[in-house]
């Protein structure tokens, strides 16, 4: 419907603008009956619809009405599968339909800075193309339904520990390179409608109160033209929220928002024009998502559940298959071991927790799986209750174990050990989970390990596994998922969206997480996860990137359309893939790109494309990318710009961060040029190496060597000379060069290279 949104805020009085700039409750946004304006719902995701109709909390602990329990942003990103993603966010749309919600709170795009942070399975990876590629496609999905979404949580948000108070500090590469650069790809890719603004500080800031970041960066430099609406309680100052380009508090704060606006207002300190602004695009967003509102649908509950499950196998990733001990076959003797198959950990807690429509079993579907020729037996082998080792449950676990000749063994991490609101300390898995392991080990040479986990866990126990299967939190539909990948029904297709390090000190923010009181430094920098491990050459215990198939691809001929581009043109990528084994499959192939020679530190390896293919046996497909700028670019703070170094960058397609099968140069020249002026405090070397100043460095140089020095001599010394700042020629010259002298020679050198 047409409506004038000026005017209709024009008719309204301060009070009622005042008003709106605060949430109705804990999930409405206020209606005004007057004027026409309706009050709308807004609630979470990402993973499910957690709509709660009776007491309502932030942390999940209140009923909510059933709905699908999709697998978490962190299995989910495993499949790398935009299509897929974007298939959830169509599904997740049509939930929010039937429910009469306006805006799915998700997806989240934070980068997973450390395994540590209790909130990683809601979030998608260590590496923000991946994140925003995902993430985007999850928004297109979701809107495609005419239902909202929030992009959350902006920003630099990663950790929970202290989330309400802790100070981000970092530099502006990270900052833009490594946790702006997935919000601004999902934002600039598909327009989510609203954006949440975080907890924490940035650089001193609260989130809510930002301008640089909800202003400058979000609305000016991407062009966001939604609401922004604050994460629920992480306003502290509404006034320099609405001043900073914030438009909505949530939840409600009971009337405290609304006085504080009028009182701004009134005394001067806000303007009523800002103020107007901020009620315009809350009502372009609360008017939207009422046209798009349908009438009573509903959703296809099994069609829903057979796409969870879809996603659960395609996310799944194998780690270990020593001696090909997958598929196993359905008439071996199967040990199933760990409570965690009867009672599976397949969602994370807190404010993303879903009432599922249906809850598979592992334990059931593995029997179903194995059908007529079934031999399985089951032992709990720990207390779900608790950490501790119960030795009768692991004596019987031990016992099955014996008897069978396959053992696989369900352990992970239990929702003690994480979830929103804290973060882990270590990254070990509970002591009864890992004792099961190597009790049922010592019994059985035939073990294979399945995962239910948020995020990374170390394995001390690695080698005594033949094969480990990485879940994550599967969601409502992962039995059937697990069976089929145990039976080889499918061939496991899912790779790593994140590193698992040999041990937490590896990790690259290991000495600064999660700080110090309230701040907390991102010393690392641009050097996060795999960027971290290949630059430094830390073996990992999996890579980014990584994850086995049943089946064995071969790859060939990378080609490029020009081995020469401006940044301002694409070039295209082709390579070949083939499936050289004995069943279907898919790969994820990835493409990396490396800058040979920078005169900024970056990282050894970037990923700037990935596609996932399906290949039967002894098929073969060329796999395509088109790279453009930001393929090459790292982010200049001076120029305040992406950025591009004319010189020589290869491109690297492989299986994973740490397997490069093919490589090749391109010649990327630069459109812009650097300003650099030389000034009194640079150096001889940087004179030497600007066209227009070469010939009197090489002069001040040749004034310098004393004659008749030996050559080794007389070279430290032209190198020492080098790395001196011109201003100590004139201290040295004893009156022969002045600083007349040389700042005429700068303004020479200065004019003739712009
Ligand atoms: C979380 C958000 C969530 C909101 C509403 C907050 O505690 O950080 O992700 O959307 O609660 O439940």
């Amino acid at each position: 419907m047409n409506r004038d949104i000026k005017k209709i805020v024009a008719q309204m009085t301060l009070e009622e603008k005042a008003g709106l700039c605060s949430g109705l409750d804990f999930w409405h946004t206020r209606g005004i009956e007057r004027l026409g304006i309706p009050s709308i719902m807004m609630t979470d995701g990402p993973h499910g619809l957690r709509k709660q109709e009776g007491q309502a909390d932030h942390l999940g602990i209140n009923k909510s009405v059933p709905a699908t329990c999709f697998p978490t942003a962190s299995c989910l990103a495993c499949s790398w599968d935009e299509e897929l993603a974007e298939k959830v966010g169509v599904a997740l749309g049509e939930e929010c339909q039937a429910e009469g919600v306006a805006v799915l709170l998700g997806p989240g795009v934070n980068i997973k800075r450390s395994p540590l942070c209790g909130r990683n399975f809601e979030y998608f990876s260590e590496d923000p193309y991946l994140s925003a590629k995902m993430a985007a496609a999850h928004i297109k999905g979701v809107q495609s339904q005419g239902v909202g979404t929030s992009l959350k949580h902006f920003a630099v948000n990663n950790q929970e520990h202290r989330r309400m108070t802790v100070n981000a500090d970092l530099d502006e590469r990270a900052l833009r390179e490594i946790y702006l650069a997935g919000f601004e790809m999902a934002v600039r890719e598909a327009q989510p409608w609203t954006v949440m603004s975080a907890y924490n500080k940035v650089n001193g800031e609260y989130c809510s109160e930002n301008k640089r970041l909800l202003t400058d960066i979000l609305r000016e430099e991407w062009g966001f033209g939604g609401l922004v609406v604050s994460d629920w309680g992480a306003v502290n100052d509404i006034v320099a929220g609405i001043q900073a380009g914030l438009n909505l508090e949530m939840p409600s704060s009971n009337g405290l928002a609304e006085k504080r606006i009028v009182e701004a207002v009134q005394g001067g300190t806000l303007k009523e024009s800002k103020l107007d602004e901020s009620v315009e695009a809350l009502l372009g967003i609360i008017f939207k998502a009422v046209d798009n509102q349908r009438k009573n649908t509903g959703y296809h509950l099994r069609e829903h559940h057979e796409l969870a499950s879809c996603v659960a196998r395609e996310s799944m990733v194998l780690l270990k298959n020593q001696d090909h001990i997958l598929p196993l076959a359905k008439q071996a003797r199967i040990a199933v071991l760990g409570a965690f198959a009867k009672e599976a950990r397949y969602q994370g807690s807190g404010s993303s927790r879903i009432e599922p429509t249906k809850l598979e079993c592992i334990y059931d579907e593995i029997r179903q799986a194995a059908g007529l020729h079934a031999n399985i037996s089951y032992a709990a082998g720990y207390r779900l209750d608790s950490d501790a080792v119960d030795k009768a449950l692991l004596q019987k676990a031990r016992d099955t174990a014996q008897k069978a000749d396959i053992a696989v063994v369900f352990v992970g991490l239990t929702g003690k050990l994480e979830a929103e609101g804290f973060d882990r300390t270590h990254l070990r898995i509970a002591e009864n989970h890992q004792a099961l392991i190597e009790e049922v080990a010592r019994v059985n040479p035939n073990v294979v390990v399945v995962l239910s986990n948020g995020a990374p866990i170390e394995m001390p126990w690695l080698d005594r596994a033949k094969g480990v299967l990485e879940c994550y939190l599967g969601g409502q539909a992962l039995g059937g998922a697990i069976a089929d990948i145990l039976f080889g029904a499918v061939s496991p297709c899912g790779k790593l969206a994140e590193t698992f390090p040999r041990k937490l000190e590896h990790n690259p923010s290991y000495l600064n997480f999660p700080g110090e009181g309230d701040l907390v430094e991102y010393r690392e920098g641009i050097f996060v996860g795999y960027r971290y491990y290949d630059s430094k050459k830390i073996e990992p215990l999996f890579p980014f990137g990584y994850g086995l198939s049943y089946t064995e691809f071969e790859y060939r001929d990378i080609t490029l359309d020009k081995d020469c581009i401006l940044d301002t043109e694409t070039v295209t990528v082709c390579v070949k893939v083939k499936n050289t084994g004995q069943v279907a499959g898919k790969e994820i192939v990835q493409l990396y790109v490396k800058d040979v020679a920078a005169s900024v530190v970056r990282p050894e390896k970037e990923l700037k494309g990935f596609q996932k293919i399906f290949l039967l046996p002894g098929e073969e497909k060329t796999v395509t990318f088109t790279l453009d700028k930001r393929a090459f670019a790292y982010y200049n703070p001076v120029l305040k710009d992406w950025h591009v170094e004319t010189g020589e960058f290869i491109i690297m397609v492989g299986k994973s961060s740490r397997d490069i099968l093919l490589n090749t140069l391109l010649t990327v020249e630069s459109t812009v040029t650097v300003p650099k002026k030389l000034t009194r405090f640079s150096t001889l070397g940087e004179l030497l190496h600007n066209s227009a100043g070469a010939e009197v460095a090489n002069t001040m140089l040749a004034a310098s060597a004393q004659p008749g020095t030996a050559e080794d001599q007389a070279h430290f010394v032209r190198e020492m000379m080098k790395g001196m700042p011109l201003y100590k020629f004139v201290q040295l010259s004893r009156g022969v060069f002045t600083f007349e002298m040389l700042d005429a020679i700068l303004a020479s050198v200065n004019d003739r290279s712009e």
